[in-house]
């Protein structure tokens, strides 16, 4: 349950150090060590291991930090105080080693597994997009929904002749591993060209929704909000977010851009329209800071942090406890 009586962290106050000072934390909050206490933990995976092209999103959780200094407590759209309703902290990286994937991967699973274990729901940002697979190990549920916002399905099979751990393979693994209920996956921002139509027609056959950017169009930001509600309903749902849905003329730091996207404003509207679903988890992905234009990239990724703090913490809020609880 959501600590009400107990006082919550808040954002290091503006009156007591500007903006621009201090060690960056996600959100100015408070660094813990562990996620003992907390409702919702926020923690680094500087992990680009997965990326297949250009690399750099290893970067994304230091420049995100420095740029949600910017990101303030209330939210004007919708009123929500998420570190009124919760206890938050930044819980520091997970300890990859950039040079061995699969000890990585275990290192990702056991550090949200200890958030986990805590009764805390995690909120990673990563990161390229493969350690999704390693957090949805950790959560376990093979009932758990998925809201997907991405250019990409990340349901191929391999990359560069059987290689099946990449940035482009995580949902087909998680689905195969049976990590997630293939009927409560959404896909929302698909688009571009592909090597082949294999991996959307496998996705497709799993039972996943997937709404590409023609139809998103169609249906308008609220019919394809109404068509996530359809398919996730009130089931466990994780959030998983790749910052190259947006188009890259809002997002140009990302290793796999893609034309034709979402607007910032539409990415944002479309989160809000999702309060009140049963969120076990979220991520943020794909930030790479080296390909990005004076921070631009990052500041959306942390306008799109605390629009998710936000979703988390009236999950939370709500009484939903986490699988510890
Ligand atoms: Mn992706
Ligand atoms: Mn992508």
């Amino acid at each position: 349950m959501s600590s009400t009586i107990l006082k919550n962290n808040k954002p290091i106050d503006v009156d007591s150090l500007p903006r621009f000072s201090a060690p960056a934390t996600f959100m100015r909050l408070p660094h813990t060590e562990t996620a003992k206490g907390l409702d919702i933990g926020i923690f680094g995976v500087p992990f680009d291991g997965g990326t297949t092209n250009r690399p750099g999103a290893r970067h994304g959780p230091r420049e995100i930090r420095t740029a949600s200094s910017m990101q303030r407590t209330y939210n004007l759209a919708t009123g929500v105080e998420p570190y009124e309703i919760c206890n938050f902290g930044d819980i520091g990286d997970v300890p990859i080693n950039p040079l061995d994937q699969h000890h990585s991967l275990i290192e990702i699973q056991s550090f949200c597994e200890e958030i986990i274990r805590e009764n805390c729901l995690p909120i990673a940002v990563g990161g390229d997009h493969l350690v999704s697979l390693p957090l949805l190990r950790a959560l376990g549920d093979p009932s758990l929904g998925l809201i997907h916002l991405d250019a990409h399905s990340d349901t191929g099979d391999y990359d560069f002749t059987q290689t099946k751990y990449s940035h482009g393979t995580p949902f087909r693994r998680a689905i195969e591993e049976r990590l997630l209920d293939p009927q409560k996956i959404v896909q929302v921002g698909i688009r571009g060209s592909s090597n082949s139509s294999e991996e959307l027609e496998w996705a497709v056959a799993q039972g996943i929704t997937i709404i590409g950017m023609d139809q998103f169009h169609q249906l308008g930001v609220e019919g394809v909000s109404a068509m996530i509600r359809e398919v996730v309903g009130n089931a466990p749902v994780y959030l998983t977010f790749d910052i190259d849905c947006f188009d890259p003329a809002f997002a140009p730091g990302t290793g796999t851009p893609e034309a034709g996207g979402l607007t910032s404003y539409e990415g944002l509207n479309l989160l809000r329209r999702m309060r009140g679903l049963n969120f076990q988890g979220a991520d943020l992905v794909e930030v790479c800071p080296p390909l990005d234009s004076s921070g631009i990239t990052s500041i959306l990724g942390a306008t799109v942090l605390f629009e998710i703090c936000c979703l988390l913490a009236e999950s939370r809020q709500k009484g939903v406890s986490g699988y510890a609880g």
